[in-house]
């Protein structure tokens, strides 16, 4: 299937000619993709594969919606553009539709990328505390090994070491905290004698900083690009408690957790925490159309329509909140609800962690840590230190092999390059979960046999 035209050796010369791709500018040979159903992309040799990862964790209702599709071309012929100084029917409706999902009551700024979310949500923080006084308030707290983007000040908020290092100076007053990784406890400690000190330091570093200098803390409910690591039960709760102790706002970065994937709508709601500010893309629109958001608890915008002040935000985005990319969020959207797809992502983590849970007894796996419907498995040599990133590389290279797509991550963090991650479409049955499960257990066994 070439709706093009010419031969893959032709496609590939010309993209090897032309096209830098992301991260590895390298790739010689990289999948050209041209079509897509449910849970499978197939490629320009018409082989298949199984998509495990929803492309970057974003394809959630999964491939080929011919009602997606539809509702791009309507808006389009209807109205392609109109700025968001304006406004127009698809921003209204989706914002309103946003605030049903966050359970609050929020305004909603958009964007296009998650990246870009992030930076409107930072320059919004420091601009809430400057007029209300506290123009020192411009630091902002995040963890190791956290990702929030690739912009300067997302970037500065990024707390992975290799991500950063070619392009530093970044956006400055981005501080860092150990992150909740139970599995190798930054402070020593086991899950039956956990004292919470990943959540409690947030206190300790507001007052090293400086109270009235922090703008906001960042986090995502579970560190996902970083090594999929998920908190303990209580952190998130804590963290808020401290924050609000010292007026700092707490940003939640939904970009990945957002939309289902946690199994609840967002992934904060499996806390009970209400953000202040809540940032959001992928899964919006499940990567159909380019759109972000930035949601602003509805009391602190209040405070930017000051009369008298000059309480402009002084952020224009071209593209932001454009009509078609809001016509298929709403699509997108109707869909998740439809057919109940944030509690079937839910009931489908579980049945993957089930299916993965044999991988457990191969000495080289060291955990499995679930969150809704994402996955990360964490692999280790014989004394238990992060396995080699060839391991990994190994296991992916098997599994395509197979005709299965799944992720790694955690190589941006010096020496945990020992991730694999499994976070396939909602859509996904239960049989395509056994061929990854399957496909992984094969993978590995031959590794660990190895
Ligand atoms: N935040 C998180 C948690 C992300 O995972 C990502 C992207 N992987 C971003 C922000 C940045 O999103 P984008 O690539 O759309 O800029």
């Amino acid at each position: 299937p070439q709706p093009f035209g010419g031969t893959k050796e032709e496609w590939l010369e010309k993209d090897r000619k032309y096209v830098w791709h992301h991260i590895s500018p390298h790739n010689d040979h990289p999948m050209i993709a041209v079509s897509g159903e449910g849970s499978w992309i197939t490629d320009q040799d018409g082989t298949r594969y199984l998509d495990a990862m929803s492309g970057l964790w974003c394809v959630n209702v999964g491939h080929g919606r011919e009602e997606i599709a539809q509702s791009a071309y309507e808006q389009m012929k209807a109205l392609a553009y109109v700025p968001m100084t304006q406004s127009h029917e698809p921003a209204i409706l989706l914002a309103e539709k946003l605030n049903d999902w966050l359970e609050g009551e929020y305004r909603i700024f958009f964007s296009n990328s998650g990246s870009d979310a992030n930076e409107v949500a930072f320059k919004i923080a420091r601009q809430f505390h400057h007029q209300n006084g506290e123009p020192t308030r411009h630091k902002f707290i995040s963890r190791h090994r956290a990702y929030h983007g690739n912009s300067m000040g997302a970037l500065g908020a990024t707390g992975q070491a290799a991500r950063k290092i070619k392009y530093e100076p970044l956006g400055v007053g981005f501080s860092h905290v150990p992150p909740p990784y139970c599995y190798r406890c930054p402070f020593g400690r086991n899950k039956d004698a956990c004292g919470l000190e990943c959540a409690t330091i947030y206190e300790e570093v507001i007052r090293w900083e400086g109270p009235e200098t922090v703008a906001a803390v960042i986090m995502e409910p579970v560190i996902t690009g970083g090594g999929m690591i998920v908190p303990p039960p209580d952190y998130m709760r804590t963290v808020q408690e401290i924050c609000q102790r010292y007026g700092v706002l707490l940003i939640v970065d939904e970009v990945i957790c957002g939309f289902g994937r946690s199994g609840q709508k967002f992934g904060h709601q499996n806390y009970g925490v209400q953000p202040d500010i809540v940032t959001m893309a992928k899964g919006m629109t499940s990567a159909y159309a380019p759109l972000s958001a930035t949601a602003v608890r509805a009391d602190l915008y209040e405070t930017f329509r000051e009369p008298g002040t000059d309480s402009h935000f002084r952020h224009v985005n071209t593209f932001g909140g454009n009509p078609v990319s809001c016509r298929v969020a709403l699509a997108n959207l109707e869909i998740l609800e439809r057919e109940n797809l944030v509690s079937r992502a839910d009931e489908l983590g579980y049945l993957l962690r089930d299916k993965l849970e044999p991988l457990l007894e191969l000495s080289m796996v060291g955990d499995i840590r679930t969150f809704g419907f994402a996955c990360g498995v964490e692999l280790i040599e014989a004394d238990g230190s992060p396995a080699h990133a060839d391991k990994v590389m190994n296991v992916l290279a098997s599994c395509k092999k197979d005709g299965i797509l799944i992720g790694k991550n955690g190589d941006t963090v010096p020496g945990f390059a020992n991730i694999l991650t499994i976070s396939p479409p909602f859509v996904t049955t239960e049989k395509e979960l056994d061929l990854i499960a399957g496909s992984l257990l094969a993978a590995l066994r031959s590794l660990d046999a190895g």
